[in-house]
């Protein structure tokens, strides 16, 4: 490989939810629930979203629609200020516990209030918790009947909740779903160990593994002349977030470890390589115009939302 060739522009996604949110807890806080905490969404967002700004990265938002029904000015200013913003399920439930309609009316919620705030068309999903596997590929069809172009949902390892350990481990163009339709594909980073693929750059990987673990995930990305993909949630910056009691010590540790210290790891990656949305990182990996709207801009019509 050319050594002097720049590496490729990796993608930045944020998947907006709050700390009540997490696919850890939902066995402790029912979704009626979710109402009675005090949100910190707004205040963390703000903070992720001075830090790109700081360092000119911008990012794709998978915004949970319940979020954007209660913040529908949150979603609006990460438009403004110039980052895509796509779907990540109206109510946060794992897509391989529903129906394929159960699926579709829930996406299709989400996408219609998102698409009200940005006047945008958003072309972009991740599932709750990375929930499309083998046994839900068929989500996939779902999301090309709804007008999704792209996908980012499929984490090529093995995984107690989530992951298609032999799936392809970077972009695919026109993936070819169960039923026959075509939709885009940007899996989760990951590097390879032997013949097992380890998840790597996001989440509680870049909060409690040594920072090498994020540099090898991305590494063997560029290796590849490939883009890598981080991900990361607002309230892994917010060490103040109020603990959520009667979990395990395994989960206690995966939601808690190191919240503290996420925020300058994140300046760090973020510094290091050069970030851009999802959809925008998958035009030039592809070779394709995939986006017909552009993100953001002090112009975008103010359409008006639900209350
Ligand atoms: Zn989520």
């Amino acid at each position: 490989m050319n050594a002097t060739r720049e590496p490729p522009v990796n993608a930045l996604s944020v998947d907006l939810e709050d700390y009540f949110q997490v696919e850890n807890f939902a066995h402790l806080v029912p979704r009626e629930h979710w109402g009675h905490f005090a949100p910190r969404l707004t205040a963390n967002t703000h903070r992720l979203l001075d830090l790109f700004d700081s360092v000119r990265a911008r990012a794709t938002f998978f915004v949970l629609g319940w979020c954007a029904e209660r913040f529908p000015h949150l979603v609006r200013e990460i438009h403004r200020r110039g980052h895509e913003v796509a779907c990540h399920s109206h109510m946060h439930r794992l897509v391989y516990t529903l129906t394929p309609e159960e699926m579709r009316a829930d996406t299709a919620r989400c996408k219609a209030v998102l698409e009200d705030l940005t006047g945008s068309r958003v072309i972009g999903y991740r599932a709750p918790s990375y929930s499309i596997t083998r046994d839900s590929l068929w989500a996939l069809d779902v999301l090309a009947d709804l007008g999704f172009v792209y996908d980012s949902s499929i984490f090529p390892v093995h995984h107690d909740r989530y992951g298609i350990p032999d799936f392809p481990r970077w972009p695919i163009a026109d993936y070819g779903t169960p039923g026959g339709a075509r939709i885009h594909e940007f899996p989760l980073t990951t590097f390879r160990v032997g013949r097992t693929n380890l998840p790597s750059a996001g989440g509680g990987y870049l909060r409690m593994l040594p920072m090498t673990w994020t540099w090898q995930g991305i590494a063997a990305a560029h290796r590849a002349g490939q883009p890598a993909m981080l991900y990361l949630h607002p309230w892994e910056i917010d060490p103040g977030q109020p603990r959520i009691e009667g979990m395990t010590r395994l989960r206690t540790l995966r939601c808690y470890y190191n919240l503290g210290g996420t925020y300058e790891r994140l300046e760090q990656v973020l510094d290091r390589f050069r970030w851009a949305p999802v959809s925008e990182v998958l035009e030039t990996t592809l070779g394709r115009t995939i986006n017909p709207v552009r993100t953001g801009g002090a112009d975008s019509p103010a359409p008006v939302g639900p209350n």
